[in-house]
């Protein structure tokens, strides 16, 4: 058997000019969203989208579809040719599933696309409503507060009729903005910086600092987990993972302690810049939120940014840790991410961090060490794989 659902999308509408490449780029999505539940069939026709695919697998595109942004609603429809009688008829067998008691209140809401169909839309409402109330008794008509709608979309070769709609995650279709790169630590605030970066249609590649042997193989596995969670939502993500022990050793020898938060993030910053340019990648995401760690005041915030020259997004910045813990729990991140694995900016924290740095006394211990040469080391050994939503856990491991 097969089932048809209808996606609908949103602020793609608004789109004047550009709304095919944005049409596209959705079709693209929702077909990478649904690989693995072939066969499936999408037909895309004036503003919707309509996805043949087979019954039993009816459930799991739902959930996949419901993370693809652009998406605002999906309806599983039934498909009618367009004549009121097999219209009636539909409508009929498709309320039989649902009265189960001995009473039921409903109303018919028609959507009439088609300006050419017979009947005017209070029309097919009242013809299809006085079909089914003399097909059952116990069913009263309720405009106001039904326990059932019935809705009717009549389009140029057929109608649909659907009970339900289920939410999509709207925003823009991922691929339409960017590319950018995502800073991704195992906490829990980075994973939904990303979130919201695909949520605007930011294509992005994630890059991870770790610093073994003091991180272990739980703090990668961490960040593989989220990628491939961040993947359900946005496609394949590309990871890069970077060694930093090193750096972090040299900065904890020969440069002060409360410096040493504000100094790892001015390194992490500059590889990442290298490595987007490297890989045409247009702007650097983080998951910082403004004073909510010594790191990241203002004047932290500042002189961090103050070593790149790309554009840096913190979509986090105006957020409070439980507006954050809530997003995190919404997108399946948050177990994850407080999973207890070393990050390495949770090894060496002093117990004093300086939270009003001056630039030039950052600059003067950065001359302390070999920066340069560090920098290039980490990124001469950078790692990268390709996660996708589907990939094995057991498949996690770099080679
Ligand atoms: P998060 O929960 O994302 O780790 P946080 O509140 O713990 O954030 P910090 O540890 O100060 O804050 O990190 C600030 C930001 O720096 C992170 O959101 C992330 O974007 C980036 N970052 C921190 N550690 C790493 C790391 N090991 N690899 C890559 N990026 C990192
Ligand atoms: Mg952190």
């Amino acid at each position: 058997m097969e089932s048809l659902l209808l996606v609908r999308y949103g602020e793609i509408a608004l789109k004047g000019k550009n709304r095919p490449f944005f049409e596209k780029s959705l079709l693209k999505n929702i077909k990478e969203a649904l690989g693995g539940l072939e066969p499936f069939n999408v037909l895309f026709q004036r503003g919707r989208y309509f996805i043949k695919i087979s019954s039993q697998h009816r459930f799991a595109a739902l959930q996949k579809l419901q993370k693809v942004f652009g998406i605002v609603s999906i309806s599983p429809v039934q498909a009618v040719p367009l004549e009121l009688g097999e219209i009636c008829q539909q409508a009929e067998l498709m309320l039989q599933q649902h009265f189960t008691g001995p009473e039921l209140t409903f109303k018919v809401a028609t959507r009439r696309a088609n300006k050419h169909f017979s009947h005017t839309t209070p029309q097919i409402n009242s013809i299809v409503g006085e079909s089914l109330l003399n097909s059952y008794g116990g069913l009263k008509v309720d405009v106001h507060n039904p326990d059932i709608t019935i809705n009717i979309e009549i389009r140029e070769k057929e109608a649909y009729l659907f009970f339900q709609s289920f939410p999509g995650p709207g925003g823009l279709p991922v691929g339409v903005t960017g590319p950018g790169l995502l800073l991704l630590s195992g906490g829990i605030d980075s994973p939904v910086a990303g979130w919201m970066a695909l949520k605007r249609g930011v294509k992005i590649e994630a890059l991870h600092f770790h610093s073994p042997p003091y991180t272990g193989e739980g703090a990668t596995n961490k960040v593989l987990e989220l990628c491939r969670i961040l993947a359900g939502y946005g496609g394949k993500i590309t990871l890069h993972l970077a060694p930093f022990g090193e750096i972090q050793q040299q900065l904890r020898q020969r440069c002060p302690e409360d410096l040493l938060i504000t100094l790892m993030r001015r390194a992490m910053f500059r590889i990442a810049e290298k490595l987007a340019h490297h890989r045409e990648l247009g702007v650097i995401y983080t998951g910082e939120s403004l004073g909510q760690v010594s790191s990241q005041t203002l004047e932290n915030l500042t002189v961090i940014n103050n070593v790149v020259t790309l554009p840096v997004l913190r979509p986090l910045i105006g957020f409070d840790k439980v507006e954050i813990m809530a997003r995190a729990r919404q997108i399946d991140t948050y177990q994850v991410s407080i999973r207890p694995f070393e990050d390495c900016c949770t090894l060496f924290v002093p117990p004093h961090p300086v939270t009003r740095p001056k630039l030039y006394i950052l600059e003067k211990a950065e001359q302390n060490i070999p920066l340069d040469e560090l920098l290039n080391r980490s990124l001469e050994n950078i790692k990268t794989r390709v996660i996708s939503a589907t990939v094995d856990e057991a498949d996690f491991l770099f080679h």
